[in-house]
């Protein structure tokens, strides 16, 4: 069994920007990743600075080449399990293969569920969109849609006006407020009540309008979606991670988790996190795990040298192998 100083589940954003991290902090650091980022259906990444307009599936290349430049490994590969096992953790994999580390950083992200109307899952991310930060000046001015009808829809669809004078708010009927109807009127927005049925979709495979279960079709170019967000934490709330009030696993500012030992960064804890910001909250992980690494090493030696143990002159496990 391969036996690291970090292990790393998630291999976006988050997870690649720790490993970095670790990796140039001399760090035994693996990355294990299933290959499916969150942002992957999109052509183009928006809003990194210097890297704007990206394909996001290049950002991840580019990360993966720097981490395996510091001796940094990385595996294709889902972890199905993840224990506590006295010493550190076992990592264990869809294929059956085992890891162990001293710390786990868990950086999988999260799952936008989306609500169900039909053709809505098929122009994700085409002209379905939930980002309007990601997507919103891509369709600015065009006639755009807002799927309303959750809690917080009102307030997203006041920000998505931000990029358009064209806007429809689409939701049940006698779900609004008096005064939420009034300040999406106040701002000209649209109001459209009813059941949606499906998208209209025109022969150059372009939306071209919503269909209402009425007969109606307001005409739209775009539809913005609030998905409900659901993060991936099945590893961590099995390893017995406090988790909120609705779910999602506890960290503190550098990521650290309940439990000793274990950290979590990026859309898995904060579904607001935006890839520059996952890559930051990666990147903060990593410097908190590293020094918590660093006091135990430091225990460690002590411990050796009150046992007449001599000192090598490093305590670091990866800089003795590649010595
Ligand atoms: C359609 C769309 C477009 C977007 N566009 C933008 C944009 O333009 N700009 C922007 O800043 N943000 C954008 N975002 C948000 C962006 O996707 C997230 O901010 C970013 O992906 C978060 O990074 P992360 O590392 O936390 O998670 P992810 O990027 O989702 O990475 C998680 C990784 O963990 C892997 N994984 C999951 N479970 C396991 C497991 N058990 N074992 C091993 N690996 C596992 C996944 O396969 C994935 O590779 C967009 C989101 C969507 C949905």
């Amino acid at each position: 069994m391969n036996q690291y100083d970090v292990a790393v589940i998630g291999g976006g954003a988050a997870g690649l920007s720790a490993a970095l991290v670790l990796s140039r902090a001399r760090r035994k650091v693996l990355v294990v990743d299933a290959g499916d980022p969150r942002n992957a259906p999109a052509a183009h990444m928006h809003g990194y600075l210097s890297r704007d307009g990206m394909p996001p599936n290049e950002l991840l290349a580019a990360g993966r080449e720097e981490v395996r430049g510091y001796g940094g490994d990385i595996t294709d590969g889902m972890v199905t399990e993840l224990v506590h096992d006295g010493h550190g953790f076992t990592a264990l994999l869809a294929g059956g293969q085992r890891i162990s580390a001293r710390r786990v950083l868990v950086t999988t992200g999260l799952r936008d569920e989306l609500p169900d109307i039909q053709g809505l899952r098929d122009r994700w991310a085409r002209d379905v969109l939930h980002c309007p930060y990601c997507h919103g000046h891509g369709v600015s001015d065009r006639r755009l849609g807002v799927i309303g009808g959750t809690p917080g829809a009102v307030r997203y669809a006041q920000i998505v006006r931000q990029w358009t004078h064209d806007l429809t708010y689409f939701t049940s009927r006698d779900i609004l407020t008096a005064v939420e109807r009034n300040e999406l009127l106040a701002r000209g927005i649209g109001v459209v009540e009813g059941i949606i049925d499906q998208l209209v979709i025109d022969d150059a495979d372009q939306l071209r309008g919503v269909h209402l279960r009425d007969g109606c079709v307001i005409p739209v170019d775009a539809l913005f979606v609030p998905p409900r967000f659901v993060p991936n934490s099945a590893l961590l709330v099995g390893l017995g991670c406090d988790v909120d009030g609705d779910g999602w696993v506890k960290v503190d500012t550098t990521g650290r988790t309940s439990v000793p030992g274990v950290w979590a960064a990026g859309n898995i804890v904060d579904p607001r996190a935006q890839v520059i910001t996952a890559a930051g909250a990666g990147s903060a992980a990593a410097i908190a795990i590293n020094a918590d690494l660093v006091e135990e090493d430091v225990r460690n030696a002590v411990r050796d040298l009150d046992h007449g143990f001599t000192p090598t002159p490093t305590t670091n496990a990866h800089s003795k192998e590649s010595a």
